[in-house]
């Protein structure tokens, strides 16, 4: 089924106790659709990732992925996932990366990338370590596959936590401010390679304060504000004459 959603969240609701931290969220991804979310600290944008990929569970609203939604059941009045089995599978087609690379320190470069494809998806290992060759090269690491994280800079830690989820082929990625823990000087690095990967039509949201990536690369801006979106649109629109008041104060104070 081409025309079907990659991604597809429908009216999601968290609270952490008495706040409500997300309170309505929809969006829908299709194949290819680089999304950006931009907005405030606090308004909601990690939990919105971790809800996708069920590192937090909603409360309340759907979520589908590639056509399959995530069942849930209710236990002592709260939401849960109805089936383990299928938040691996789902996991495994979510691809997240996240501000602190979370690399597995004991690990090399190279054992990072094929201990998902190897010991989850049970792939040959043969076949797993030449696919992260190709990867680490994808991302201009190749010398650093025998090397562990703590050689590596920021950029290369972050570019080598980028190939570790492409080597689970995932249908969609997740970015939760994948350079806002970096030197400035390594920021580029890092999104290079995420523009490449946009340009060769993986899907992906990305949580970001990047206003060059979400104004140039990416081909919608979901705006959040308080848990809720804000305002949506294409970049041309979100950062001309359709700009919300509250977002032209957003991205003011990024010298957008
Ligand atoms: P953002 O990523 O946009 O900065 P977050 O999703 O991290 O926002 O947080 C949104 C709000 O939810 C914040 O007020 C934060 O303190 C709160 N929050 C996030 N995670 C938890 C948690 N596990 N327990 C309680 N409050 C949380
Ligand atoms: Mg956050």
């Amino acid at each position: 089924m081409a025309d079907t959603a990659r991604l597809s969240v429908r009216d999601i609701r968290k609270s952490f106790g008495a706040h409500e931290v997300l309170r309505g969220i929809s969006l829908e991804a299709r194949d290819g659709d680089v999304i950006s979310v931009l907005g405030a600290s606090g308004s909601g944008k990690s939990t919105f990732l971790r809800c996708i990929n069920l590192l937090e569970i909603a409360d309340a609203g759907e979520i589908w992925v590639d056509g399959e939604q995530i069942r849930m059941a209710q236990k002592g009045g709260r939401n849960h996932p109805a089936s383990q089995r299928q938040v691996d599978h789902i996991r495994s087609e979510l691809g997240m990366v996240f501000q602190s690379f979370n690399l597995w320190s004991h690990m090399t470069i190279l054992q990072n990338v094929i201990e998902g494809p190897v010991h989850v998806l049970k792939r040959p290992r043969a076949a797993c370590v030449e696919e992260a060759h190709a990867l680490l090269r994808k991302v201009g690491i190749a010398d650093k596959a025998d090397s562990y994280p703590a050689h590596l800079s920021g950029g290369q830690q972050q570019r080598a936590a980028i190939a570790r989820a492409l080597a689970m082929k995932p249908k969609v990625m997740l970015f939760d401010e994948p350079t806002s823990a970096l030197d400035p000087e390594l920021v580029g690095e890092v999104l290079r390679v995420m523009r490449a990967l946009a340009e060769e039509g993986m899907t992906m949201l990305v949580v970001t304060h990047e206003m060059s990536f979400a104004r140039n690369v990416s081909n919608r801006v979901i705006f959040m504000k308080e848990g809720q979106i804000e305002s949506s649109g294409a970049p041309e629109a979100m950062f001309g004459a359709g700009a919300t008041p509250a977002f032209r104060q957003f991205f003011g104070h990024f010298g957008g």
